[in-house]
């Protein structure tokens, strides 16, 4: 049974994605993005920053309070763990290129505390053309998803992180590795060591990857 109104239009942020492999336009075109829901309540979009020319490209999930508040990726407490990680894996940050799946901070407000949501299957499709975007501009020798919403934008499908740290993904002809997000990290008790260690050694094998 239908009530005969059309079906809902998928979310999507194609429309607002301009045709240029120029950062910066892109990054000043995602500022009116409205795809989806999730710019609503919040500061700004948090673009991807980094160089042009990185070979590897990082994926996180989306802004935390302190990147929308700040609007730059990985400034909060899993970026401390993530740029930890980095040098750890004897990586330059210069040399990389930093964004997330989802641009806007998807939250709920309790009090005076904007807590992090989870975005879904929907929000992650509608901003995925901005990956695209990135992608295209970037044209990194390697990927690196860190965490599930990563790892559903770029894959196009949900795999179970820990299983799939070590396996074969490809994307846009680019090595996808795929590792745990930082904020795991700070959520794990007893594993948090042995997760962090996890993230810098899949680092690791994503720089060797670009090196070839
Ligand atoms: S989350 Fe992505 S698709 Fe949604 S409004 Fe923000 S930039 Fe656009």
């Amino acid at each position: 049974m239908t009530d005969g109104s059309a079906p809902p239009t998928p979310m999507s942020a194609a429309e607002f994605v301009p045709d240029t492999l120029s950062l910066p336009d892109l990054a000043e075109a995602s500022l009116t993005c409205r795809g989806c829901p999730l710019f609503v309540d919040t500061t700004q979009t948090v673009f991807g920053e980094g160089t042009r020319t990185a070979a590897m490209m990082l994926v996180g999930e989306q802004p935390g309070d302190q990147e929308d508040r700040k609007g730059h990726v990985f400034v909060g407490p899993a970026g401390r763990v993530l740029w930890e990680c980095v040098e750890d894996a004897g990586i330059d940050r210069n040399d990389l290129y930093v964004t997330n799946a989802v641009k806007h901070f998807k939250h709920e407000t309790t009090g005076k505390r904007r807590l992090h949501k989870k975005p879904n299957t929907g929000e992650i499709e509608a901003c995925h053309p901005w990956i695209e975007a990135e992608l295209r501009a970037v044209h990194a020798t390697v990927i690196v998803a860190l965490g599930a919403t990563a790892a559903r934008s770029l894959l196009g499908r949900s795999v179970p992180i820990a299983a799939s740290r070590g396996a074969s993904f490809e994307v846009a002809g680019a090595p996808v590795v795929v590792t745990y997000h930082p904020s795991a990290v700070l959520r794990a008790d007893e594993a948090a060591r042995e997760m962090r260690a996890a993230i810098v050694d899949d680092l690791r094998a994503a720089s060797e990857l670009a090196r070839r």
